[in-house]
């Protein structure tokens, strides 16, 4: 069966994240209100501004089913800014800034500091098998990091070289996936794939 699977449509890269899902198998739909939110399996929190999407979720009415449905155990994947969203604790946030939470890891906003705001780099990822063979290139816009993972979360990458090496930057826990980079503006299908298998095996 096709999972259909919604993307969070309130700022960010939206209508990259709705190709990719497409393409890679599922029906993807645009989420902006509390029944369409009801009517998908999975859900993408895409990369945009994490503390205008925390804003935007209130004023949306979302905030709160969207946490209940992930605390119920909706798969969920952010990359980026849907990252920090999913995060249960965060640093570098601003003082009002809060998470849905989901993901027993702590995110550091911003983490890769000014030189290095936006960069790009190949990662091999766990869960992706060629990626041995052919990296996963990784695009990093104002990124965060992975600080801490609690004991239930599989770290899947990490940065291989570099000032930010062995930084975490790929992580699963459950049915939730996060990436602190953009595979939705590089035309790499492959973790779309995952994340619609993700789902797909939990129909
Ligand atoms: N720096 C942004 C934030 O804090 C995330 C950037 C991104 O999603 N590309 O939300």
């Amino acid at each position: 069966m096709t999972p259909t699977i919604g993307v969070l449509a309130l700022q960010g890269d939206v209508r990259e994240h709705l190709t990719a899902l497409d393409a890679a198998g599922a029906t993807a739909v645009a989420v902006r209100r509390p029944a369409e939110l009801a009517a998908v399996d999975g859900i993408v929190l895409p990369g945009g501004e994490s503390t205008t999407i925390d804003k935007l979720l209130r004023i949306f009415e979302l905030f709160e089913p969207l946490r209940a449905a992930l605390g119920a155990g909706l798969p969920a994947y952010g990359s980026c800014a849907g990252m920090i969203l999913l995060a249960d604790r965060i640093t570098g946030g601003t003082s009002d800034q809060q998470t849905l939470g989901g993901l027993d890891i702590t995110v550091r906003r911003n983490a890769f500091g000014r030189q290095v705001d936006s960069f790009e780099t190949d990662l091999v990822v766990e869960g992706i098998a060629d990626s041995h063979e052919t990296p996963v290139h990784a695009v990093f816009i104002r990124a965060p990091w992975v600080e801490e993972v609690g004991p239930g979360v599989r770290v899947l990458a990490r940065v291989e070289s570099g000032q930010a090496a062995g930084r975490i930057v790929a992580v699963r826990e459950r049915d939730v996936l996060a990436t602190s980079f953009h595979p939705e503006i590089s035309g790499d299908l492959r973790l779309h794939r995952l994340f619609v298998q993700i789902v797909t095996e939990r129909g």
